[in-house]
């Protein structure tokens, strides 16, 4: 596809991170997200994930609005009768909090939140499996402000969408695939009893499956892809920030990260990846160039490889992870909670740390520094030899550190 010069494509798009609990948030704002998107305890899919009360929420709106960045409220499920007295008691109590849009996806949900909160703007969930423009002005002419598309879309259809609508468009970049269509996958609620659709996916395609003849029942046949056996529903992660100049040139006014259950590690890493990649095209313009150490930044979280997905048509067998291992090449092992007058700073302790380890300071920007654990002390500045997970500890680190950057080290 050629990519039309700068100046004629529209203003870079927004950097959206997920926001699965108030540490995240502020972990995404830290590391350069344009917006966030957060869920309550219910309502909200990711059910599993931490999520917000409103007075968390209302901290949250505070601390990113102070920033610049702004917060939407998913309230993505599909509720039963049953289920609507309690979303309508719930709408009216988060109704007051500044949030810069809500994330809908059922259309009774569409018209609660009209009804509840009339000058909400309203964005419309991936879960409502948007695939075509026409679709786009249906949800346009509903009041709906921007439109998640669903992920099977290609990049020659969103530039088609993106011509013939006036919503904003937002398509995932970066996070986990279901090997279903657009998440509408049964596999969870029949084998673990865990609605998908409700957002308590147990992930089961990620699951280690055997053989069975239809007239055997009971006489397994293992299958071994590798030595840990096959996975035949594994999808890869999807990852298109090497596709970013066709993104922004498609028209698309939001790119989204998917992990609202991925830990600050993940945040951080994927946010910072982004956010540099998106300011080095606004500072080179037409010079612009991918730089391979991004990918490799994203290659220091956990991910079970990568996938352009349905970008450039159908992902096929290139878009499957037949292994069963996370691949990761790095392990998060601390958080910057505070610099003292010194310059020595506490570091929240999350996978142990032992003195003499050669750790890898990261901050925002691609911010980064390799420094080694000469000397470890507990909160009273005795000396250790390790500190194990969820101690404090102080420690030396290089000028420019602050409260939010994460140590890790190889794997
Ligand atoms: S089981 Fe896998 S494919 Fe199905 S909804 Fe969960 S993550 Fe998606």
């Amino acid at each position: 596809m050629k990519i039309p010069p700068l100046e004629n494509r529209l203003r870079l798009p927004e950097l959206l991170a997920p926001a699965g609990n108030l540490e995240k948030l502020k972990i995404a704002v830290h590391y350069g997200a344009d917006a966030v998107y957060l869920g309550g305890k219910a309502y909200g899919l990711r059910n599993l994930a931490d999520n917000f009360t409103p007075e968390e929420m209302a901290v949250g709106i505070a601390h990113a609005h102070h920033r610049g960045v702004k917060v939407y409220l998913t309230v993505n499920s599909y509720p039963g009768n049953q289920d609507l007295p309690g979303l309508e008691t719930y709408l009216e109590e988060v109704a007051p909090l500044p949030f810069d849009a809500w994330i809908v996806a059922d259309p009774g949900v569409l018209q609660l939140a009209r009804e509840i909160a009339p000058q909400r703007v309203l964005h419309l969930s991936t879960q409502a499996n948007t695939v075509n423009w026409r679709s786009v002005r249906f949800w346009q002419e509903q009041g709906v402000s921007r439109i998640n598309l669903a992920r099977e879309m290609s990049l020659e259809a969103i530039t088609e969408t993106a011509r013939k609508t006036q919503v904003e468009l937002e398509l995932f970049a970066h996070g986990a695939m279901c090997i279903s269509y657009s998440g509408r996958c049964l596999l969870s609620s029949v084998m673990s009893g865990r609605n998908a659709n409700q957002g308590e996916c147990s992930h089961p395609c990620r699951w280690n499956y055997s053989l069975v003849e239809e007239t055997r029942p009971g006489e397994y046949f293992p299958v071994m892809e590798d030595e840990s056996g096959t996975f035949i529903f594994n999808s890869r992660d999807l990852c298109l920030i090497e596709h970013l100049p066709e993104m922004v040139a498609s028209g698309v006014a939001s790119l989204k990260i998917e992990g609202r259950m991925k830990g600050i590690y993940y945040v951080a890493s994927v946010v910072r990846a982004y956010r540099t990649a998106l300011d080095t095209m606004a500072a080179e313009g037409d010079e612009y160039r991918f730089r391979r150490g991004w990918l490799e930044e994203l290659c220091k979280t956990s991910h079970r490889g990568f996938t352009t997905g349905f970008l450039f048509g159908q992902p096929r067998e290139v878009g499957q992870e037949y292994h069963s291992a996370y691949l990761r090449s790095h392990q998060f092992v601390g958080l910057v909670e505070e610099i003292h007058p010194d310059g020595s700073a506490t570091v929240g302790v999350r996978n142990r740390i032992r003195r003499g380890d050669l750790l890898e300071l990261m901050g925002p920007g691609m911010r980064c520094a390799t420094l080694r654990a000469d000397e470890i002390m507990d909160e009273a500045g005795n000396p250790l030899e390790a500190a194990n997970p969820n101690s404090r500890i102080r420690m030396a680190l290089p000028s420019g550190t602050a409260p939010l950057d994460m140590l890790r080290r190889e794997a």
